[in-house]
């Protein structure tokens, strides 16, 4: 770990990690919401990734947005990275009580973290919209269990529902507040992989009252003069035990 960053951490004793996109591309899954992503979804499908990503679009276009969505968004074999298991690491040693993410992968579960909000839902999770009952990420790849690349309920017939927030969507109260508390509660805020433009990004950041944010992101961000510490690299380089 970078020794700048591990000096703050020492001196902490509630440190939130606050993730956007770049923590998963370490993981090789790339970020839809990238000028490559853009590109291929309009190249392939003439729509951009944020019009197939919304509710409008889930109930006009739904085969279509199951194809978009299961070649774009889900990667099966994506492995956790060397950020995912050091904040696994440092929540076991009492250090970081939360993750904060936008991202929908799981990927924080994966290496061992178990409070994590996930902002934008998860993948792993997926419900009938009419009779509720739960399915997890297997189920719905399984094409025996879908009607042209759409997931269909075994028990009513259901259409079956992805638990990730669409555009159009609200975001869930209970995670909301759940980050809104741990970051208000911090004493050190580490904001990685995320150039804090993506709604609710930058609002959360306000709720942060404690000594130091530290900036880990490949480009500069606005919040740049805000931090403590910037530092523009990898954020499994930096956080990496
Ligand atoms: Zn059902």
């Amino acid at each position: 770990m970078d020794s700048r960053v591990k000096e703050i951490i020492d001196r902490s004793s509630k440190v939130v990690f606050f993730g956007g996109a770049g923590v998963s591309t370490e993981s090789n899954i790339p970020d839809f919401r990238s000028e490559s992503g853009l590109y291929h979804a309009m190249n392939e499908y003439g729509y951009p990734p944020e019009q197939m990503l919304s509710r409008t679009f889930f109930i006009n276009h739904i085969e279509m947005f199951y194809d978009y969505y299961k070649n774009n968004l889900i990667y099966t074999d994506a492995l956790p990275n060397k950020a995912h298991i050091a904040l696994a690491e440092l929540e076991k040693e009492g250090k970081v009580t939360a993750v904060v993410t936008q991202n929908i992968d799981g990927l924080h579960q994966k290496a061992g973290s178990r409070k994590v909000y996930e902002l934008h839902g998860t993948v792993m999770k997926n419900r009938c919209m009419d009779c509720g009952h739960p399915y997890d990420l297997d189920y719905i790849m399984d094409e025996k269990n879908c009607t042209n690349g759409v997931p269909k309920c075994s028990h009513c017939g259901g259409i079956v529902k992805p638990e990730v927030v669409l555009y159009e969507e609200p975001l869930d109260d209970e995670v909301m507040r759940g980050a809104v508390k741990a970051i208000s509660e911090a004493d050190t805020l580490i904001v990685g992989g995320t150039s804090l433009v993506v709604y609710p990004a930058a609002g959360l950041i306000n709720y942060f009252n404690g000594n130091d944010i530290v900036l880990i992101n490949k480009s500069k961000t606005d919040y740049d003069r805000r931090a403590s510490l910037v530092i523009n690299d990898s954020i499994g380089e930096v956080l990496g035990l």
